[in-house]
């Protein structure tokens, strides 16, 4: 990854890696991957969300997934949609399935969003982090954060969070899933095959 440095007034320039693999062969070693739950208890859910992930990168969005799960069971898996069919820039997958969930449970005041589990294929932004704290859902994990990526660096994104979204967050766990480092590669990859374009086309708006 390489440095960036932004100047005043002139379109930002944002280098990501090429990726090794296309869609086709990720989505093939994902069907070649055998969970292993003993070892990695959140294989199967990081699966789930890289296979949305590239369900997501295939129309055309920044290729990021993710699923709910509650009492150990995957309640909705979903892709994020700021990007395609049309901009909707705040439908990041996390965005996508607590307005599924909200909806669901609009007659619930009291709806034990601790028992709820938030699975996606990539480190959440800060905005959808902020969405996580007034949300209350229990328990998030994320497939892989890029550490070296000029919008996370060796901080993740919970880290520099405001002090006050950190305090509604306080119970909250927000971590990097427990799945096997092969999984975390994929998805990698997945998101690369997007990103580059997603971004382009954010800044061309301009
Ligand atoms: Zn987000």
């Amino acid at each position: 990854m390489q440095s960036t440095i932004f100047m005043s007034g002139e379109k930002p320039s944002l280098n990501f890696e090429t990726p090794k693999f296309s869609y086709d062969e990720l989505a093939q070693q994902l069907v070649d991957y055998t969970p292993d739950t003993e070892r990695y208890p959140h294989d199967e859910a990081s699966v789930v969300s890289v296979v949305e992930g590239i369900r997501a990168g295939r129309i055309g969005n920044v290729a990021v997934g993710g699923c709910l799960m509650k009492d150990g069971e995957i309640i909705s898996r979903e892709i994020s949609k700021a990007v395609a069919p049309f901009h909707r820039t705040d439908l990041h997958v996390e965005m996508v399935l607590l307005n599924e969930l909200e909806e669901k449970l609009c007659d619930n005041k009291k709806p034990r969003m601790r028992d709820y589990t938030l699975f996606t294929s990539q480190e959440p932004c800060p905005m959808c982090l902020a969405r996580i704290c007034f949300n209350q859902v229990g328990k998030t994990y994320y497939v892989y954060r890029d550490g070296n990526s000029p919008e996370a660096g060796a901080q993740t994104n919970w880290d520099r969070l405001p002090p006050g979204f950190k305090g509604l967050g306080s119970r909250l766990v927000i971590e990097e899933a427990q799945c096997s480092p092969e999984l975390k590669e994929i998805s990698r990859q997945v998101w690369l095959n997007s990103i580059g374009p997603a971004v382009n086309e954010f800044l061309d708006r301009y």
